[in-house]
């Protein structure tokens, strides 16, 4: 595929392959892009900024309402797509396509509510004659840098929410999966985008990313991906508006008295889905030691379950990681806890880039399995005495993304909401899980900032504040 800048596809001086995690096919090519395409893409922002600003909120409503359908319209191919080039299961993958319809019809609607406020300015001491008021304007031109693990679902809740409060988006999607990112940006310019309000970079973040962050011409930056790009992506980006929505190593508290039915349906799904990437997957199971017995019986005939496969097969469960690294990282993982004493329950297999469903117990929380972001498929428990014990070691991480808590006594769960330092939080379920219209983001080095595109919307905007003096 080419990329899209300055309102034309083009190709680069050369090309990156996109390989099939599942075989190491090639897929598609896409253009390596450069520092120059990045120059020329912002140079075309800023007029697509105008042309953005210029449409009134209810023709973004309907542009962006458009642009759903036609997701809608193309599910199944955009789909497939995301399954060839990002591993993931085709079930999960037209959930993904699915999702990212809702999160454009949801930006669209959010196109008609750019409220400002009517600020009493006659509170303060004296003040007679004057009128204030708010208006919210867009930022202007949006940078949105997209990991691979949901890259459509997370691309739209940067260009959707960026669009629909009057912005140009320039996005920069993961090398390793950038076509449907490409098929989007197609699927926006059919619906009635501006040509220059929408611009695709595809090449390596490494060679392109600081020009395009710290570019003054940027005036926010939507960036999901690593704790540490997220920090580089900081401090290149000088002062201009950020959100950082990154990594996690989400904790799981069991207690005496939790549901076990649900344990078993809620937890393995949120730790394996995906292959273990995603950054709310559940890392930390710590089991009170009361049930720890009764919690594996439940868990492990659905952890089994997990099968590995080719991921467009229907039937298969669990798909290959990303990259070869990846799958020998989490391998070397697991061993690394093992030499250390925790014992392997089940799994701990690899095969190329397929590493098996796996739980490890007796995991100690400095083990890296543990402590650090495990972003694959393994899980381990750790077992626990108290509740107080159990959020100690929860809060025991610089991440703060997702945590959860199983329990039917209501002071436990308070006192967990109350506690646990994490941005999201679920009682009687795993870390992951989400609906796209809520406020979702992290603690903590798991970064700042909300997505969701109400949320999006309003760090996608300025807030100026006028004064009528009568
Ligand atoms: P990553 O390596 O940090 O890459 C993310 C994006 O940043 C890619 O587009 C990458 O481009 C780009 N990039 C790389 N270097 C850059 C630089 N110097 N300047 C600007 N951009 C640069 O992350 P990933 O491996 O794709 O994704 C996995 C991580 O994302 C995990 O830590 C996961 O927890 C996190 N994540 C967080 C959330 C959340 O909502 N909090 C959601 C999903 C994923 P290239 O691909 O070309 O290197």
């Amino acid at each position: 595929m080419k990329m899209y800048i300055g309102g034309e596809w083009i190709d680069g001086d050369s090309t990156m392959d996109v390989l099939n995690p599942y075989d190491g096919s090639v897929v598609d090519t896409v253009p390596r892009g450069t520092p120059a395409d990045v120059d020329a893409a912002l140079a075309s922002a800023v007029r697509g900024a105008e042309a953005m600003r210029d449409l009134t909120g209810f023709e973004r409503y309907q542009i962006l309402h458009r642009a759903a359908d036609l997701i809608v319209e193309n599910q199944e191919d955009l789909a497939r797509t995301i399954t060839m080039e990002e591993g993931k299961i085709i079930a999960e993958a037209r959930i993904e396509a699915e999702r990212a319809a809702e999160i454009i019809y949801l930006s669209a609607e959010e196109a008609k509510r750019l409220y400002g406020e009517v600020i009493p300015v006659d509170g303060g001491p004296g003040v007679t004659g004057k009128f204030g008021f708010t208006v919210r304007v867009p930022c202007g031109v949006v940078a949105c840098i997209s990991p691979f693990n949901f890259p459509l679902h997370l691309v739209c809740h940067k260009v959707g929410p960026a669009l629909a409060a009057g912005n140009a988006a320039v996005l920069k999607p993961a090398s390793d999966t950038p076509l449907v990112a490409l098929k989007f940006t197609e699927l926006l310019l059919e619906a009635g985008a501006p040509p220059e309000s929408i611009q695709c970079v595809t090449g390596s973040g490494a060679v392109i990313g600081d020009v395009l962050v710290s570019d003054p011409r940027v005036r926010k930056i939507s960036f999901t991906g690593s704790r540490d790009i997220g920090e580089r992506i900081c401090h290149q980006a000088g002062i201009k508006k950020v959100t950082m929505e990154l990594g996690s190593n989400a904790p799981v508290v069991i207690l005496p008295d939790a549901d076990l039915d649900k344990v078993a349906a809620a937890l393995p799904t949120t730790a394996y889905s995906n292959a273990g990437q995603v950054c709310i997957s559940a890392q930390r199971v710590l089991v009170s030691n009361d049930i720890y017995g009764d919690v594996l019986d439940a868990l492990m005939p659905a952890v089994e379950g997990f099968t590995t496969g080719n991921p467009l097969d229907e039937s298969t469960k669990l798909g290959p990681m990303i990259r070869q690294s990846d799958a020998e990282r989490v391998s070397s993982w697991v061993s690394e806890a093992q030499d250390n004493g925790a014992t392997l329950l089940t799994g701990g297999g690899l095969d190329g880039q397929m590493h098996q469903a796996t739980l490890l117990t007796d995991v100690k929380p400095e083990m890296k399995i543990s402590c650090d972001e495990v972003f694959g498929p393994a899980m381990g428990i750790t077992k626990v005495d108290t509740v107080d014990q159990a959020i100690a070691i929860a809060n025991d991480t610089n991440y703060g993304l997702s945590a959860s808590i199983f329990t039917q006594d209501l002071d436990s769960a308070m006192q967990y909401i109350q506690q646990v330092e994490s941005g999201n939080i679920h009682i009687n379920w795993g870390t992951q899980w989400r609906v796209d219209l809520m406020p979702y983001g992290g603690l903590k080095d798991s970064g700042y900032g909300k997505e969701g595109p109400k949320y999006a919307v309003e760090e996608m905007t300025e807030t100026k504040m006028v004064v009528i003096h009568q």
